[in-house]
């Protein structure tokens, strides 16, 4: 375990900006904290980082508690969406910096500062701007030597908040995907903040979801997107559609019609959510989600319908095969593959 973060709660002005938040990150890990804004996403980071102190509750890391150290002493590593680099300096003098202004003892020659920077640099294909200064560097070009100067100090752990964010889209797609061949050659415990959902499923091996302060679910991009565990991540990952439903003896009902789904669930009412691209399209009526079509409309590959569900007013969307012709107002059936139902209250 690289860092640990137990039962934290953090409140600005009596603010709750975090709620009881528990995190295990384990050493050379990928971890993406996703969130809309405000979800505290940033608050967390800077608690790893030392930069924020916990209200309540502690950040370990290894096994020691690192509650009460000073940034410095944790030794981690930073990258900000909007560039801090220093302007008056060249991009290698900014690599070497964190290294420059380490107490004597542990500073290393100025020599060896710059074969290290230099090294770093190559490493981020970068080699030949040496000599430039900030101002006269791309945004992505900046972002890379932001990241090389936050590894110079060969941090314990990376933190990266919404490092692409500034960029325009085909840049963030490209440091994207050479963000993550680096991770996979260096294999730095590294943490980043984005609110970017594709961002956060392509590049991280676990992806932490966050909601008004707390953390809704933890899992790898496909336990995330396969099997959200409540209706806010079935929401803000992916498309979802859902309908009102009610669970009576292990079945679903929908309206007065028993489907053939079943759940565990106690009785009650519930919310059935699902992909609408997950379905299987289905003859008859009988225990299925029955509706005439409203609306259907070509998108490439595909064919988005919108359906009125038999006896109630609900409407719903599902992706069907492009040659299905759908035509507005034939009826059509189906049942979701993967579905879950959420209680009411939920
Ligand atoms: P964004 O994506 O917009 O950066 P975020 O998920 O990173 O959002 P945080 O920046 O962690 O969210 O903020 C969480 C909540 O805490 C917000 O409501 C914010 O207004 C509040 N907050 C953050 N920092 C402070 C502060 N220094 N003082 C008061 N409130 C703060």
């Amino acid at each position: 375990m690289e860092v640990r973060v137990s039962g934290v709660r953090k409140e600005f002005d009596r603010f709750p900006a975090l709620h009881d938040v528990s995190l295990d990150i384990n050493s050379g890990e990928l971890i993406a904290l996703l969130g809309p804004s405000g979800s505290g996403k940033t608050t967390l980071l800077r608690l790893i980082a030392g930069l924020e102190t916990p209200t309540d509750g502690k950040v370990f890391f290894g096994d020691e508690d690192a509650s009460l150290k000073s940034v410095q002493e944790r030794n981690v590593g930073f990258v900000f969406q909007h560039y801090a680099l220093f302007r008056h300096m060249t991009v290698i003098d900014n690599v070497g910096f964190g290294l420059k202004v380490r107490p004597g003892a542990n500073r290393p020659s100025k020599e060896e500062i710059r074969r290290r920077s230099s090294e770093l640099l190559d490493f981020v294909q970068l080699s030949g701007l040496e000599k430039r200064y900030p101002a006269q560097l791309s945004g992505g070009q900046r972002q890379r030597v932001a990241l090389a100067r936050a590894m110079a100090i060969e941090p314990r752990v990376l933190l990266l908040d919404e490092p692409f964010g500034a960029l325009d889209a085909k840049v963030r797609k490209e440091l994207r995907r050479w963000l993550r061949e680096i991770h996979d050659k260096t294999q730095h415990t590294t943490v980043f903040v984005t609110h970017d959902q594709d961002e956060a499923l392509e590049l991280a091996d676990r992806v932490v979801v966050m909601s008004q302060g707390k953390i809704e679910q933890v899992g790898t991009p496909d336990e995330v997107y396969d099997r959200p565990n409540s209706p806010f991540v079935y929401s803000f990952i992916g498309e979802s559609s859902s309908l009102d439903v009610s669970i009576q003896s292990g079945t679903i009902h929908l309206g007065d019609k028993a489907l053939d789904l079943k759940s565990e669930q106690a009785d009650g009412k519930g919310v059935l959510y699902f992909r609408p691209h997950d379905v299987e399209l289905l003859g008859g009526s009988e225990a299925r989600i029955s509706g005439v079509v409203i609306a259907s409309r070509r998108v490439g590959a595909t064919r988005r319908v919108e359906l009125e569900i038999d006896g109630t007013e609900s409407r719903v969307e599902i992706e069907i095969p492009a040659d299905h012709p759908a035509k507005v107002g034939s009826p059509l059936a189906f049942l979701p593959k993967h579905w879950r139902v959420f209680g009411k209250s939920a």
